[in-house]
């Protein structure tokens, strides 16, 4: 092994300077600008499979996977070809497709708890969406959310959250007014007893809980036994919406998204990220009843453009027509391998690491504490994170240049990626 870095990136550096004349900060999402890594971004030339091939020549096995969309890998061809009879035919109508009933009638079927369902543009519409309609539906005010969740930016979700918010080692977002955020209640994940006080005290107010069933944004938490539980009941008890915010895990944990996985059904599911099989895509689905208080059924007012939009749908569902049940098994496996070579890895260089799993969702913390919760994940140590980042982007592996992301791996992974990977870790391990 050698010290010397070994990415390239003369070209990525001038595409950055140019880029922060014109954008701001260089990059359309924030963490995009490896800022808190203190490196140059990766300028993304093109994908294939589990790889990603950079302006610089240099070449990386991928699980950052768009943050969570690919799950089939870059440039599926299936998805490439779908995408290309569709966009022949027009690119958007603003008028109903059959493509759309498709895409419905099969998110329906997976997912335990949609009857119906509304296409979005983004996660962060989709959270929105779900907000104003469990407000809307009881006729309360208040949110629950658990620090260090990220349910996208809308002004009442970006209170204490997790993902670039914290990596960037933000304070509550300036912009978004004090009369909003007094109308946020947060708690920490995994607590169901502070859960239980705070409906205590304000539960009649309580419009909606809104919860990643596996905490994606604060690296990877996994719901403890009898805290999803624990949710479900006390929404029913006070007439509270429960909101799984699956845009992370939908898709991504199992066939029938998280909701099946722990078998607990909430009222309303947002969902993003895999739907979309990378093209810009949210939806919000549930109980037949509620939803229909959403126009043009109901008094609730949502809309868009480009919502249902015809290469989003093609994407969509081509991406989860590709998930069977043996794609999720594989997903299970490569993803154990994956975990077992971190660990050995780490326990043979003497380096404190807890790596939290949940199916392709893997995520190494630099501490021996047990993470379950945004407290207990800020035990890691940063600085060596910061440095296992670019060890491991020379060694030729792409990760999220963050401690609150997981890696997420791909059904188009093989066993030599994995296997190759383990290998690169335990030599940027060596480095640090
Ligand atoms: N909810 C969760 C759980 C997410 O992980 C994200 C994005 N990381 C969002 C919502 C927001 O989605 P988008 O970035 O598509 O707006």
């Amino acid at each position: 092994t050698t010290n010397q870095p070994k990415r390239r990136d003369d070209k990525s550096r001038a595409a950055f300077e140019e880029a922060k004349q014109y954008i701001p900060g260089g990059v359309n999402s924030p963490v995009r600008a490896f800022k808190s890594v203190g490196l140059t971004p990766i300028y993304a030339d093109h994908g294939q499979g589990s790889r990603i091939y950079d302006i610089d020549g240099n070449s990386f096995i991928d699980y950052v996977g768009s943050w969570g969309p690919l799950i089939m890998g870059h440039a599926h061809p299936e998805v490439v070809n779908a995408l290309q009879e569709t966009a022949a035919k027009g690119t958007s109508f603003g008028m109903p497709t059959l493509l759309e009933t498709e895409m419905a009638k099969l998110v329906a079927e997976r997912v335990p708890s949609i009857d119906i369902v509304r296409m979005v543009n983004s996660g962060t519409e989709a959270t929105m969406s779900a907000i104003r309609l469990a407000r809307g539906y009881t006729g309360r005010s208040k949110i629950l959310k658990f620090e260090g969740s990220y349910h996208g930016h809308a002004d009442s979700l970006l209170i204490k959250a997790g993902s670039g918010v914290a990596t960037l080692g933000l304070p509550d977002s300036p912009g978004v007014p004090e009369g909003v955020a007094a109308n946020t209640i947060t708690v920490p994940y995994n607590d169901i007893e502070t859960v239980k006080l705070a409906f205590e005290k304000f539960g009649e107010e309580i419009a909606g809980v809104i919860v990643e069933p596996v905490a994606g944004n604060m690296g990877v938490v996994p719901p403890l036994p009898g805290f999803l539980e624990g949710l479900r009941s006390v929404t029913e008890q006070y007439g509270s919406v429960l909101i799984f915010d699956e845009v992370m895990t939908g898709f991504r944990v199992g066939l029938n998204c998280a909701q099946g996985r722990f078998g607990i059904t909430p009222d309303l599911t947002c969902l993003g990220k895999v739907i979309g099989g990378g093209l810009p895509v949210g939806a919000y689905g549930g109980k037949r009843e509620i939803m229909e208080k959403m126009a043009p059924t109901g008094p609730i007012y949502q809309a868009g453009t480009l919502s249902g939009n015809p290469l989003a749908m093609t994407a969509g569902f081509t991406t989860l027509s590709l998930l069977t049940p043996e794609v999720y098994e594989r997903l299970e496996t490569l993803s154990a391998r994956l975990q077992a070579g971190f660990e050995q890895n780490a326990q043979e260089r003497g380096i404190p690491c807890t790596i939290n799993r949940v199916g392709s969702m893997v995520c190494p913390f630099f501490t021996n504490e047990k993470v379950i919760n945004f407290d207990t994940a800020r035990t890691s140590d940063f600085d060596l994170f910061r440095r296992y980042f670019a060890a491991m982007v020379d060694e030729g592996v792409s990760v999220a240049p963050s401690q609150f992301e997981g890696m997420f791996v791909s059904g188009v992974h093989t066993e030599a990626d994995i296997d190759d990977t383990i290998e690169a870790q335990r030599r940027a391990l060596q480095r640090l």
